[in-house]
């Protein structure tokens, strides 16, 4: 199996942390999928029975004037060329505003969106339900995964979660 992944979510909800965490190589492989020049490759992960493609995604981050239509739409296009959408949200804080702005992007889009709840180091466990409510009740996520991409915790249920949509 193999797929693409990309990670999105607002600054400072630890995807660069995750991405580190995972990623052994940053050497693109080779793909019968279609890859447009848009996305840009950020690491591979080999794991016995899967290889996945995580991909970073342009423009979701810019603050909303700053993004324009043009923007906007090369993200959304680039949202349907993966297998699996990881939003990356941060246990420690509620959502806000910049979590719902990425969220609206996603909206209609047909590939599924797993909830990577980070930074479960930071919250106690008798709270973890009621975040992820608070984040379902949003939007229709496939999956939701809490993590702990500064200590690793999760990690490896999350890579077996997306490989079972790949
Ligand atoms: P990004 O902007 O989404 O790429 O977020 P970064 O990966 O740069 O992380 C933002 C901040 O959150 C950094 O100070 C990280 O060390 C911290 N961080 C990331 N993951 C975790 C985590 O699982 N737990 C805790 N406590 N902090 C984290
Ligand atoms: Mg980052």
């Amino acid at each position: 199996k193999s797929g693409f992944i990309s990670i999105i979510g607002r600054p400072n909800v630890g995807k660069s942390t995750f991405l580190n965490r995972v990623v052994g190589q940053k050497i693109a492989i080779m793909s019968d999928k279609p890859q447009t020049t848009r996305n840009k490759v950020q690491g591979v992960v080999t794991t016995n029975d899967s290889q996945m493609v995580f991909i970073d995604t342009p423009g979701i981050n810019e603050p909303r004037h700053k993004l324009g239509d043009f923007m906007l739409k090369v993200a959304k296009n680039t949202f349907r060329e993966v297998d699996v959408l990881l939003f990356v949200a941060s246990a420690a804080d509620r959502i806000g505003k910049q979590d719902r702005f990425v969220l609206e992007m996603l909206k209609g889009i047909e590939v599924p969106v797993f909830l990577v709840l980070n930074k479960l180091d930071q919250v106690h466990p008798n709270d973890l339900p009621k975040i992820i409510e608070s984040y379902r009740n949003e939007f229709d996520f496939k999956e939701a995964i809490p993590i702990s991409a500064l200590q690793g915790n999760n990690i490896e249920n999350l890579l077996g979660k997306i490989t079972e949509y790949l």
